[in-house]
C-alpha cells in the first residue's frame, strides 16, 4: 500500500516522499480517508505510530480543497492544540514539512516566550495555528487570534491535556469555536474523562485504534533493575558508562530531582542536561537541541517536559523513578522504539515503587523481566517509605502487606560496600517477610569486580 491511493494531492505526496516515507503507517491508512471524508475522529494510537502525519496530511488537503477567497487577512481555519511547548513546536515542524509545497500559512504559539512577536505575526493572518491552550487564550484575549472561522480542530495528546489540568482552558477554547467543524481527538490512553470529553465534543466519530490502547509498543525491550534508592544514580552512571550508551533519555518524578541528577551525572563525567517546567523556554529548547545533536549524552526530564518529544532513533529510555500514574509509563517508554526502530526501556525500581511497578504491569498486561546487576542487589532490610513528589506534591503511600514485618532485621548501613554478599537470591529468600517477594531472584549479569573496573567514568 502506498500513499498515492489515499486521495492526497501531488504537492502533498511530493513532500511525503521528500521526507523519505514510502508506506503509510496503519494509523495513516485508517485516518487519512476518514478525515478527508469530513468525519470526526477519535484516534487511539501508540506513540511513535505516525499519528502526526496521520492528521496533518489530510487536514492540509482539506484546507486546500475548501479554501475560499477572502478580503483582508486570511482567516484562521485550523487549530491544533497540544499539551506542551515541545510537542507544539514538533507538530508545527510537521505541518511545515508536509505543507512545504502548498500556499498555506502556519504558525506555532506557546507560553514561556514573549507574546509580542507572536502577536505581530499572528495578526498578519495564518491558516493553521498550533498552540498550547494557555497561550492561545492569551492571544484571544488580546485579540490577536480569532477562532470564529475554525473548520478543523485537532486535540493532540488529549489525555495529557486533561492530566495537566488544561480542562478549563480547553472548555474556554471550545466555547469560542463555531459549532460546525470537524474535530479530531488523539490520545494514547483513554480514561473515563477523555471519553466524557469526546462524547461532548465529537459528532458521530469514527473510532480508530491501531494497537490495543494501554499496551506498550512491541518493539521496545523493557527491563526492570531492582536497586536501592540511594544507589540508583551510581547504577545509572555504571550502565551508561559500561554499555557506552550515547543518547539516553532519563525520567525523574520531580524538577528538583531532574536538576540534581543531571548535576550528579555531570560530576560522574557524563554530559547531561535537565529539562522541566521551571526551565525557561530558551533553556528547554537548547537542552533538547544539544541532546538531539549528541552534544549532551543524557537528557534528564520530568514527564511534562518530555511529552511528545520525538527524537530520531532514540535508543534508550531510563525510568530513574517510576511515574505515579501508570499511563505515564507508556508515554515515557514510547519515546524510544519509534517509527520502526528498536528501543530499550529500563526502569530502576526501589522498594518504595513496587506498587507502582505492579500497577504498570497490570495496565500494560505485561510482566516486565527483572534483571539484577551484581553489586547492586537490594538491601532487604530497607523498608518502603512514602514517595516524595516534590514541593506541594501528593505523597504516594506504600502498599501495606499483611504479615510484612521487617522488625528485627539489621538496618544495613554497609550495603554500599557489601553488595556481593547480599545476593539477590538471598534477598528474595524470605518471601513472607520481604516486600520484594520473588522480585529480585533473577540471574545477575555481571560480577562485582567488573562493576568496579568498568565504572571508571564515575
Ligand atoms: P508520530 O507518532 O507522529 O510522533 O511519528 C513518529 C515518527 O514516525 C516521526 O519521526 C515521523 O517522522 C515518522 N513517520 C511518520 N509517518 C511515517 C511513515 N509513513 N513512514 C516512516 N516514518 C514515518
Amino acid at each position: 500500500m502506498s500513499f498515492d491511493s489515499l486521495g492526497l494531492s501531488a504537492e502533498i505526496l511530493r513532500a511525503v516522499s521528500d521526507k523519505g516515507y514510502t508506506t503509510p503507517t496503519p494509523i495513516q491508512l485508517q485516518a487519512i480517508p476518514l478525515i478527508l471524508e469530513g468525519r470526526d475522529l477519535m484516534g487511539g494510537a501508540q506513540t511513535g505510530t505516525g499519528k502526526t502525519a496521520g492528521f496533518t496530511l489530510p487536514l492540509l488537503q482539506k484546507l486546500m480543497d475548501t479554501a475560499k477567497p477572502h478580503k483582508g487577512r486570511r482567516p484562521l481555519r485550523c487549530l491544533i492544540l497540544t499539551p506542551t511547548r515541545e510537542l507544539a513546536a514538533q507538530v508545527h515542524e510537521s505541518v511545515q514539512t508536509y505543507g512545504r509545497n502548498l500556499p498555506l500559512k502556519s504558525m506555532v504559539v506557546f507560553g514561556g516566550v514573549s507574546i509580542n512577536p507572536q502577536k505581530m505575526k499572528l495578526i498578519k493572518g495564518v491558516d493553521i495555528l498550533v498552540a498550547t491552550p494557555g497561550r492561545l487564550l492569551d492571544h484571544v484575549s488580546q485579540r490577536s487570534a480569532d477562532l470564529s472561522n475554525i473548520d478543523i480542530l485537532v486535540l493532540d495528546e488529549a489525555d495529557r491535556m486533561l492530566d495537566m489540568g488544561f480542562i478549563h482552558d480547553i472548555k474556554k477554547v471550545l466555547a469560542l469555536l463555531p459549532k460546525e467543524k470537524q474535530t479530531l481527538l488523539f490520545s494514547a490512553t483513554f480514561s473515563n474523562d477523555i471519553k466524557k470529553l469526546a462524547n461532548n465534543l465529537l459528532n458521530n466519530p469514527a473510532l480508530i485504534e491501531v494497537a490495543q490502547i494501554n499496551t506498550t509498543a512491541e518493539r521496545i525491550k523493557q527491563v526492570v533493575h531492582h536497586v536501592d534508592k540511594g544507589r540508583k544514580r551510581e547504577l545509572l552512571s555504571f550502565l551508561i558508562g559500561s554499555n557506552d550508551w550515547k543518547q539516553v533519555l532519563v525520567f525523574t518524578r520531580t524538577k528538583h530531582g531532574a536538576n540534581r541528577l543531571a548535576e550528579q551525572l555531570g560530576k560522574d563525567g557524563i554530559r547531561s542536561a535537565a529539562i522541566h517546567g521551571n526551565k525557561s523556554q530558551g533553556a528547554r529548547t537548547r537542552a533538547l537541541a544539544d541532546f538531539k545533536s549528541g552534544k549532551v549524552r543524557v537528557l534528564v526530564a520530568t514527564d511534562i517536559a518530555a511529552r511528545g518529544i520525538d527524537i530520531d532513533q532514540l535508543p534508550h529510555v531510563v525510568n530513574f523513578e517510576l511515574p505515579n500514574v501508570a499511563e505515564d509509563y507508556v508515554h515515557r517508554i514510547g519515546r524510544t522504539g519509534r517509527a520502526g526502530n528498536e528501543g530499550e526501556a529500563m526502569s530502576l525500581v526501589c522498594v518504595d515503587e513496587l506498587k507502582l511497578l505492579k500497577d504498570i504491569e497490570r495496565l500494560t498486561k505485561n510482566e516486565i523481566p527483572k534483571i539484577a546487576i551484581e553489586g547492586y542487589e537490594v538491601d532487604p532490610s530497607i523498608k518502603p517509605e512514602p514517595i516524595q513528589n516534590g514541593r506541594g506534591g501528593r505523597q504516594q503511600q506504600p502498599r501495606r502487606r499483611s504479615g510484612g514485618n521487617n522488625a528485627g532485621r539489621k538496618n544495613s548501613s554497609a550495603r554500599k560496600s557489601n553488595g556481593n554478599k547480599q545476593s539477590s537470591d538471598r534477598s528474595s529468600g524470605n518471601k513472607s517477610e520481604s516486600p520484594w517477594g520473588k522480585a529480585t531472584g533473577n540471574k545477575s549479569r555481571r560480577n562485582n569486580s567488573q562493576n568496579r573496573s568498568q565504572s571508571g567514568n564515575r
